[in-house]
């Protein structure tokens, strides 16, 4: 490996750090912390356990969250209902509605009643759409603000650079692009429809990469030198040095998690990578606690 490792932890560590005195502000304005409330429909063992990361997450830094729980056949409306009810709770800053929703219930109809305001996923039209001015930014999407971050933390200037991004994903891959132009990198979004992914990736300083697909990126694709952000996050069976699966005590294959670049190979050409985990994901964390005391401080101003 040549590249050189880029750090998510510390860039996490510093993102958290800047928040310590901000939630104190809020604390001594209203004599309560910032306040997150997560809303988790039915029991995916996924959303649980994503749910109690948050929880950790805010406990550490001095954010209060609420997880609050509704039956997998609550419906729309009590959905709605408690959406609505955090809305206007003054108490409550920032509100996360928990993925996947079970089924009957749309994803974008439910997200699009939470107050922009309390959005501090960014995941409601409004916020998103903020995205198209050049006004500092409130309130931004987490995971494309982390990879959007996580670039500056190693080049500083986006200004003028050559970046290519792999999904055009509403949540990830658009806002990416948007963030990078805001700050005046030239930006190419790639996606299934691109008739010479390696034709662009090559061109890359910086390659930035969110399609959900494991391997997708190998050092072929990537330009030498350049800085290589994966946002990717899959589980995939885990391997003996034959090929095998790896099994556990239960006679399943153990899982690991890798991104969506084959880091060995990418890592030999690139200049700097991000890990997975270790990478993309502490970010994104970080900045979703950036958004609930943002939104703190904007809601008790
Ligand atoms: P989506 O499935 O919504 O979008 C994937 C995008 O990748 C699509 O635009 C798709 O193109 C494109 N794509 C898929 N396959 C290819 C291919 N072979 N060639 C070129 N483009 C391709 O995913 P998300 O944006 O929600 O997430 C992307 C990844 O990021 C996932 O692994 C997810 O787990 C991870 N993630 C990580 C987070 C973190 O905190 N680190 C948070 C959120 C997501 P098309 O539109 O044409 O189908």
């Amino acid at each position: 490996m040549s590249a050189k490792l880029i750090d998510g932890e510390a860039l996490a560590a510093r993102i958290r750090a800047d928040l310590a005195p901000q939630v104190d502000a809020v604390r001594r304005r209203t004599g309560a912390p910032p306040r997150l409330a997560s809303i988790l429909v039915g029991d995916n063992a996924g959303a649980r356990v994503y749910a109690r990361s948050q929880a950790r997450s805010c406990e550490e830094a001095g954010i209060a969250y609420d997880l609050v729980e509704l039956a997998a056949d609550a419906g729309a409306g009590a959905l709605a209902a408690a959406i609505a009810r955090l809305g206007t709770d003054a108490a409550v800053h920032g509100i996360i509605l928990q993925m996947p929703l079970p089924a009957g219930l749309v994803a974008r109809e439910m997200t699009e009643r939470i107050p922009p305001a309390k959005d501090v996923e960014g995941v409601t039209a409004a916020i998103l759409g903020r995205l198209m001015f050049l006004e500092g930014a409130d309130l931004v999407p987490c995971t494309a603000a982390a990879a959007y971050e996580l670039i500056r933390f190693t080049i500083g200037d986006i200004r003028g650079a050559e970046c290519v991004v792999v999904g055009r994903s509403a949540i990830v891959g658009k806002p990416v692009a948007c963030l990078i132009m805001n700050d005046r990198g030239t930006c190419t979004v790639c996606h299934t429809g691109t008739r010479d992914l390696k034709g662009h990736t090559t061109r890359a300083d910086v390659l930035v990469v969110a399609a959900g697909r494991p391997g997708l990126i190998s050092g072929e694709h990537v330009r030498p030198g350049a800085v290589v952000i994966d946002v990717g996050i899959n589980r995939v069976p885990l391997l003996d040095a034959a090929g095998g699966p790896v099994l556990n005590d239960k006679g399943r294959p153990k899982m690991k998690t890798v991104g969506d670049v084959d880091f060995e190979s990418a890592a030999a050409v690139a200049g700097a990578i991000t890990p997975v985990p270790g990478g993309v994901g502490p970010v994104t964390v970080a900045i979703l606690l950036r958004n609930t005391v943002r939104a703190a401080r904007a809601l008790v101003r």
